[in-house]
């Protein structure tokens, strides 16, 4: 298993925003948690990533725990994701966004930066190399010196993930990539994330609330709603379950 979660609880209040959740990742899966507006999907990523801390429940990120750890140090072990809300720093090149998440993972402390040893240099240059290959892979070298609020929604969101790849995960946690895109680029965008999942070897949690995204790549889906999962299984499956679709009710088109 590279990430098990077992009764993972969260109340805010008296809001059960994750209530006894149990979901599980074996390596090289790419497993999707949908579920209405407010069932508690993006809580679950948050406390997988260290921005809040569980009620209650465990989380093994490759046997080790991950609850109590910082968010910095959970992203180094392997676990990184994106933000329903883009999350880039506007003001900054399309280059300098993915060196800063390459720079979470030096080994030079600031010492040997303020000083500019050898090793520094050395780990520079490397560094480089990596941003380079990673921009390249997004398609976006040409675009590397314009500044990352200036670009269209789609590249934004691509820059988003190359800056999450940039600190090496083995497990990646996608909330609502899609949001926001047109069709067409939410074809791109599925395409694209079936192929760093294979170059990289990881294991995504992908949250989506567009159907046609999940439905189409995931090999599982997990339902929740009320903080709880209300079901899982095969996309097929899924797409025929009642309670599923209960839950979905009032809600735009689900199974589109
Ligand atoms: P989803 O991502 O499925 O739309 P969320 O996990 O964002 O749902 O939210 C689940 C519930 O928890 C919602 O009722 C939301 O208002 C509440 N919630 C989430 N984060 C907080 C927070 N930091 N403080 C208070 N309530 C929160
Ligand atoms: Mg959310």
């Amino acid at each position: 298993m590279m990430l098990a979660i077992r009764g993972l609880t969260k109340h805010f209040g008296g809001i059960r925003a994750v209530d006894g959740v149990d979901l599980t990742l074996a390596k090289g899966e790419l497993v999707g948690l949908i579920g209405p507006n407010g069932s508690g999907k993006t809580t679950v990523f948050n406390l997988v990533t260290g921005i809040c801390r569980p009620d209650g429940g465990s989380i093994l990120f490759e046997e080790k725990s991950l609850v109590g750890l910082s968010p910095h140090r959970i992203n180094r072990l392997g676990v990184a994701r994106t933000f329903q809300n883009i999350r880039l720093f506007r003001n900054l090149t399309v280059m300098d966004n993915v060196r800063i998440a390459h720079h979470s993972h030096l080994e030079y402390g600031p010492v040997s930066a303020l000083c500019r040893t050898g090793r520094f240099y050395r780990e520079e240059i490397e560094i480089q190399e990596k941003v380079e290959n990673l921009l390249s892979i997004f398609l976006l070298q040409n675009r590397k010196y314009e500044i990352a609020g200036s670009l269209p929604y789609g590249d934004q969101r691509k820059l988003e993930i190359a800056r999450a790849l940039a600190t090496e995960p083995r497990v990646l946690l996608l909330d609502e990539p899609a949001a926001g895109m047109n069709p067409n680029e939410v074809g791109k965008l599925m395409e694209f994330i079936l192929g760093m999942r294979e170059r990289f070897r990881l294991t995504i949690l992908l949250i989506e609330h567009q159907m046609r995204l999940v439905m189409g790549m995931c090999q599982r889906l997990a339902v929740m709603d009320f903080g709880q999962v209300i079901a899982r299984g095969l996309p097929d499956e899924i797409r025929e379950n009642s309670k599923v679709i209960e839950a979905y009710l009032g809600e735009d088109v689900p199974f589109e």
